[in-house]
């Protein structure tokens, strides 16, 4: 099968295989049934030799986390390197964010058909450091999907509250916000989408949301999945997440997996959390 019609598959089940037993403690056999994902995103870090280190343990430690899916997120120079380094291996690798337009005057832009040049599986979107820190609208972030699936490239798309959203005991509200135009793209697009609860005071701070508090919102958005018919469409977690908050996040029934940013960028963390 190529690439691309894999992609017209359902994101969740395609590729996948049995889970571990030991991962599947806590869950149910349907949860099982979504492969465990974690993917890395290395924001702007790196340089040719550091990524060319980097990919090499990541290879070579690959097979301990044999029961998981396992990506990177790389910044754009990067993709050819990335796509030479792990072309015959098990991990597969993205980009951090993709143009809405196909083409055109968009300087500094990316679209997604340059991203599937270069072979590549997964584009984040809706990163909240892009929210924030580019002004992408929940909108945009829809339309941003939109263009990678007519690629065939899976979009991971980001969501989560800011602390004071939280404190104002919102989070629902504006997750519910933020996936309104992407679940409005239909059961069949989000079906080959993967999510990603990313609660903002928790990324790159050292403070992982609790299990608890995680699943909370998961089963919320599984909700929302579920009632548009999309249910098995993979949550991953990301906020702080290490080998050592790993294994409690991943026990618990909706959470797929997890995209780790600082984590990621050092291969025996980032294996030690694929392997728990
Ligand atoms: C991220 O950037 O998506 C992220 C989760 O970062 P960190 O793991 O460093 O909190």
């Amino acid at each position: 099968m190529s690439h691309t019609m894999a992609q017209h598959k359902t994101e969740s089940t395609e590729r996948s295989t049995a889970r571990e037993p030991a991962q599947a403690v806590g869950r149910t056999a349907l949860a099982a049934s979504r492969r465990r994902l974690v993917m890395g995103n290395w924001k702007m870090h790196g340089g040719r030799a550091a990524n060319a280190a980097l990919l090499r343990g990541l290879m070579a430690g690959a097979g301990g986390a044999a029961g998981c899916e396992l990506a990177v997120c790389v910044p754009f120079p990067y993709l050819a390197q990335a796509r030479e380094a792990l072309g015959n291996s098990s991990i597969s690798w993205g980009a951090q964010d993709v143009s809405a337009h196909d083409h055109g005057a968009y300087t500094g832009e990316v679209s997604a058909a340059m991203l599937a040049d270069f072979a590549c599986r997964w584009t984040l979107v809706g990163h909240s450091e892009r929210r924030a820190m580019h002004g992408e609208t929940d909108q945009l972030v829809a339309a941003k999907a939109a263009a990678a699936l007519a690629a065939g490239i899976t979009p991971v798309v980001c969501v989560g509250e800011s602390l004071a959203e939280r404190e104002a005991a919102c989070t629902n509200d504006v997750i519910s916000r933020q996936l309104a135009p992407v679940l409005a793209l239909g059961a069949a697009s989000v079906m080959r989408m993967v999510l990603a609860y990313e609660p903002v005071w928790a990324i790159g701070t050292g403070r992982s949301a609790s299990p608890e508090q995680a699943q909370s919102v998961h089963a919320h958005i599984r909700q929302a999945l579920s009632a548009l018919g999309a249910g098995p469409v993979r949550i991953l977690y990301g906020g702080s997440v290490k080998a050592a908050n790993a294994a409690n996040l991943f026990v618990m029934p909706d959470i797929d997996g997890a995209l780790v940013g600082g984590a990621s960028l050092v291969a025996e963390e980032f294996l030690r959390i694929a392997a728990v």
